[in-house]
C-alpha cells in the first residue's frame, strides 16, 4: 500500500523514486504534494517529477514517536533541496553515514509498518 498519488506506486523497495509534485504554469511555483491550483496566484498547475536527486539543507533526529507512527524511533528526517525549486520533508532511510548539510541524496521508496510504501532519502 502506498500514498496515493505521491510517486508511481509500481516501484518496490528499495527502487529509486521521482516525487510528483505541481508547478504552475504562471508564476513557476512548484508545490509537493501537488495541488490544482497555486496558492500563490491561483492560476492552474501541470503535473511535474521532480528528479531522484536532492540536496540535504537540513535534518533532525526524532526520538519520541509523534501519535499514530509507523516508524520506531530513533529515527532521521531529513529537508532535501530539489532543483532549487521546492524543499520537501522526508525519512532518512535508515543505516546511511552521518549526515551533513549539503550531503547529495537520492529518493527511494521504503517500507514502514507492516505494509506502508513510502519515499525515504538515501545518501547517494
Ligand atoms: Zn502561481
Amino acid at each position: 500500500m502506498a500514498r496515493p498519488g505521491l510517486f508511481d506506486e509500481k516501484v518496490k523497495a528499495g527502487d529509486p523514486v521521482r516525487l510528483r509534485a505541481s508547478r504552475c504554469r504562471e508564476c513557476g511555483r512548484t508545490e509537493f504534494p501537488g495541488l490544482v491550483a497555486c496558492p500563490a496566484c491561483g492560476s492552474a498547475t501541470a503535473e511535474v517529477e521532480l528528479p531522484e536527486e536532492a540536496t540535504l539543507v537540513g535534518f533532525t533526529a526524532v526520538l519520541y514517536p509523534p501519535p499514530g507512527s509507523r516508524v520506531e524511533v530513533p529515527y532521521g528526517i531529513g529537508v532535501a533541496r530539489f532543483a532549487d525549486e521546492v524543499c520537501i520533508l522526508g525519512l532518512m532511510d535508515p543505516g546511511g553515514p552521518e549526515l551533513e548539510i549539503g550531503m547529495m541524496l537520492r529518493t527511494v521508496a521504503i517500507v514502514v509498518g507492516d505494509d506502508l510504501l513510502t519515499y525515504a532519502y538515501q545518501v547517494s
